[in-house]
């Protein structure tokens, strides 16, 4: 894989934005060079200054954490963040293509729209893994980004392994591996195997598991070449002062991270068992995410009850592979009892 190649012609040539702080060196103390307040923020807190544009302290956090080293990590607003940046990065739009496998998460299809990049679809087979055939043949000299995701959201299973690695081997573009489930799940991450694999991103968030969805922060864990892209393209500033400052306080709790991962897996397995005992139930898919993908006899009239009721989980009855499904994130214990009681309700 060569990155030259793989990135967009205006990419390669394109001269970073420079913020005033990457542009002095060495020690200072009165810093006139960037236009803030001098005074301070009308807060508690002073959030006066730009915040560090490679968010190093948090990286350095992340890292001691994960086995990472800091130069193959990116952070993005969110994981999303991330997403949009390899479409806006290595995909010329009109021209370029990307694979992804539905039945599979909304962003890679509406973020290729976005930024007008083909997509190819090669479904699922009906046991939710790969359709290595089907890739095969989808890809082209054009094809710069697959999208794995893996537990993959909305069907909550993992893809096999070998199945990941004989993508990863035999494809010349890069190959998104989207963990954002992956503390909930029985197999191993892929950030282990960054340095067998040029053409690997590996993305994770603070979303799901570390339960801070409001803050937007996402990862993706990649070779040097790859991440130094990222940092050309994204916002000077994307990751604020705020957000750095409470993701690192929460890297300080991962006890609390590990036991809440624990009670949601014990919950999952419970949940899974009692919905299959529901009359209305016709299959629970195993699942190795916080949600569970269940068929019901009639999705749709169940969705209303559980509406009426004040609870609200996803309608996937319309999505490929998923006719009469429905998606049920796990929740507390209290709430699952309460969603149960709802379904017994005639
Ligand atoms: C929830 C989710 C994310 C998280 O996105 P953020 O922008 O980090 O909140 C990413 N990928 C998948 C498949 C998800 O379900």
């Amino acid at each position: 894989m060569d990155i030259n190649k793989l990135q967009r012609e205006n990419i390669k040539n394109l001269r970073p934005y420079s913020t005033a702080r990457d542009e002095y060196k060495g020690q200072a103390s009165i810093f006139l060079d960037a236009n803030e307040n001098s005074y301070g923020s009308p807060l508690e807190e002073n959030y006066n200054r730009y915040p560090d544009p490679l968010q190093l302290d948090l990286k350095d956090a992340i890292s001691k954490i994960k086995g990472v080293p800091i130069e193959n990590t990116f952070l993005g607003n969110g994981s999303d963040e991330a997403i949009d940046l390899l479409f806006r990065a290595f995909c010329e739009p009109g021209k370029d293509n990307v694979i992804i496998l539905p039945p599979t998460y909304g962003m890679y299809e509406v973020s290729a729209n976005i930024n007008n990049v083909e997509i190819r679809k090669v479904n699922l087979l009906p046991s939710f893994q790969l359709d290595l055939e089907g890739i095969a043949e989808a890809i082209d000299e054009n094809t710069k980004l697959i999208f794995i995701c893996s537990p993959n959201n909305p069907t909550g299973n993992s893809i096999i392994r070998t199945d990941i690695e004989t993508v990863l081997a035999n494809f010349n573009g890069l190959v998104v591996i989207d963990e954002a489930y992956i503390n909930y799940a029985k197999q191993r991450t892929f950030i282990k195997e960054l340095t067998e694999y040029p053409n690997l991103v590996v993305l994770q968030t603070f979303s799901k598991a570390w339960g801070l969805a409001a803050l937007r922060l996402g990862m993706a864990f990649a070779a040097r070449p790859v991440i130094d892209v990222l940092n050309k393209v994204k916002p000077p500033y994307n990751i604020n002062q705020a957000t750095q400052d409470i993701a690192l306080k929460a890297l300080q709790n991962i006890e609390q991270v590990n036991e809440w991962i624990k009670i949601t897996v014990a919950e999952r397995e419970n949940l899974s068992k009692e919905l299959a005992t529901l009359p209305i139930v016709k299959k629970v898919y195993p699942s190795d995410a916080n949600f569970i993908l269940v068929e019901v006899e009639n999705a749709l009239s169940t969705y209303n009850s559980l509406v009426d009721e004040g609870i609200i989980i996803r309608d996937r009855s319309k999505v490929t592979l998923c006719e009469g499904c429905l998606r049920i994130t796990v929740g507390t214990p209290e709430e699952n009892v309460t969603l149960l009681d709802a379904l017994k309700r005639p």
